[in-house]
């Protein structure tokens, strides 16, 4: 196993800024017992059993002033989240006092935690792997509970016993490589060939499959751009209105979740859809919509999905012939809304610019047809896997690239065995792949690459 080291004290402040009843300072590291200590007025934390809350007071040392009233978590290591000692200070006074009870345990010796400190010493004390860090950062991040549960079966290590067990079975066949290469009077050249196709036709299956679930991951974790588009009064406002208040709200009460305002989500059936140029939408209905088509077109370029709105109680208009056009390439949705009203497209001609899976017919006003439109977006990005909740999925881009390095090594060793290439220049191929895996889990990471990791975290984790 890794040796656990406890470093240097460190601190933060680990809720989130802002209002709050109850704010948290951290600290972890070899003197988190007595730096509290220091500035902690109540039992003697040096003595008081591991996993214990205590009641007591700050106290600025220097002056004696009582700075708030508090409850003290300590945990010892190695059961802890850094697997260093730590302490979890529960402060009650607002974000003034928490911030003088953090300044004066910064005096007392600790020093301010860079964002991710926490969960880098977790990682450094083997407590968990690059998978599972990566994954406090999306459970961070999440926007709906379906990301939430990626993230946590990550954190429950899911990917890294997979991607672990891919190791193992290249380990097990470079190892029968090396014994011929160190035997070749064995002359098992031709089984030892059969072997390495074999092993790596089937972590290539693997890696596939995983590389699969990317794009998914990447919606899950990022959000899917979505335009909603369609010429003036055909009911997109109405349609955003009923994406935005329909329970559907984002999940926000995540621990250490930062409200990024200037970005709209609603969830659908676990998909976060990222709303693009809404404000489009909200204004026009003031400003005439002049800027119609065009401002579409923007919007068209930037998201992935688009939801198209025609108006079934009017003809078809060359705006939004023109519209149909400009999407046609986009994955897409057209909702054929005001099915309440008397039909006046003429479906023959919709037919003939738009496939019929495409279309979802609705009454927004009335909510009706709004449910189908909600499982095509779903259908459209879940697939297959909509229902398994059992799933690994690689939700990043670190995580994806490797997959794809690792399969460019799996596809030249395929390709050396065809060509009739020696076992030894395979072989390289082979370690290549084993390689990339493990920079996946951070058996193989470079410390550079550590460091950028985990700098993308809040401060405080
Ligand atoms: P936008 O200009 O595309 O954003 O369209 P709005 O959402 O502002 O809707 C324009 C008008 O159509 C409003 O008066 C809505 O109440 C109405 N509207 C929206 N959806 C429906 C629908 O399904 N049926 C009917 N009858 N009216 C609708
Ligand atoms: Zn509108």
């Amino acid at each position: 196993g890794t040796t656990i080291t406890a470093y240097d004290t460190i601190a933060a402040i680990s809720t989130p800024p802002g209002e709050g009843a109850i704010s948290i300072v951290r600290l972890s590291g070899e003197a988190a017992l007595q730096t509290a200590a220091k500035v902690y007025h109540g039992k003697n934390l040096l003595k008081v059993p591991t996993n214990t809350i205590n009641y007591g007071h700050i106290i600025d040392p220097d002056s004696g002033e009582t700075v708030d009233e508090v409850m003290v978590s300590v945990l010892r290591g190695p059961k802890t989240y850094t697997r260093e000692d730590m302490v979890e200070i529960n402060c009650h006074g607002g974000i003034v006092s928490t911030n003088r009870v953090l300044q004066l345990l910064l005096g007392a010796g600790a020093r301010m935690a860079e964002p991710g400190e926490f969960t880098k010493r977790a990682f450094l004390n083997g407590r968990i792997d690059l998978t599972e860090a990566e994954s406090v950062m999306d459970l961070i991040r999440a926007k709906t509970d379906r990301a939430m549960q990626v993230a946590v079966d990550q954190l429950d290590g899911d990917l890294r016993r997979l991607i672990t067990n891919l190791r193992q079975e290249i380990l097990e066949v470079l190892a029968q490589v090396e014994v011929n290469i160190d035997y070749p009077e064995y002359d098992t050249d031709q089984m030892t060939t059969k072997m390495l196709q074999e092993k790596a036709q089937l972590v290539l299956s693997r890696v596939d499959e995983l590389l699969q679930t990317a794009s998914q991951g990447k919606v899950l974790r990022e959000g899917l751009a979505t335009a909603i588009v369609g010429r003036p009064n055909v009911g997109k406002s109405s349609l955003l209105n009923h994406m935005m208040h329909e329970d559907k709200a984002i999940v926000t009460d995540v621990p250490g979740t930062t409200r990024d305002v200037l970005e709209e989500y609603v969830n659908v059936r676990g998909v976060p859809l990222k709303l693009v140029d809404t404000a489009g939408i909200r204004d026009t209905d003031d400003k005439v919509e002049k800027i119609g088509v065009e401002r579409s077109r923007q919007a068209i370029t930037k998201a992935d999905l688009i939801i198209l709105v025609l108006d079934a109680s009017q003809p078809l208009t060359a705006e939004d012939e023109a519209l149909i056009k400009a999407t046609a390439a986009k994955k897409r949705i057209v909702v054929l809304n005001k099915q309440d009203l008397p039909a006046q497209l003429d479906q023959t001609q919709l037919a003939a610019l738009v496939p019929a899976e495409q279309l979802i017919r609705t009454s927004i006003l009335k909510a009706e047809g709004v449910a189908a439109l909600d499982q095509q977006i779903a259908s459209l990005f879940f697939g297959g896997i909509e229902n398994s909740q059992t799933t690994v999925m690689v939700t990043n881009s670190r995580q994806i690239g490797l997959l794809r390095q690792a399969k460019a090594s799996l596809q030249s060793v395929l390709a050396g065995i065809e060509a009739g290439m020696p076992i030894d220049l395979v072989q390289i191929d082979m370690t290549a792949a084993w390689d990339k895996l493990g920079e996946i889990t951070g058996d193989a990471a470079p410390d550079e690459l550590i460091t950028q990791l985990f700098s993308q975290f809040c401060l405080g984790k």
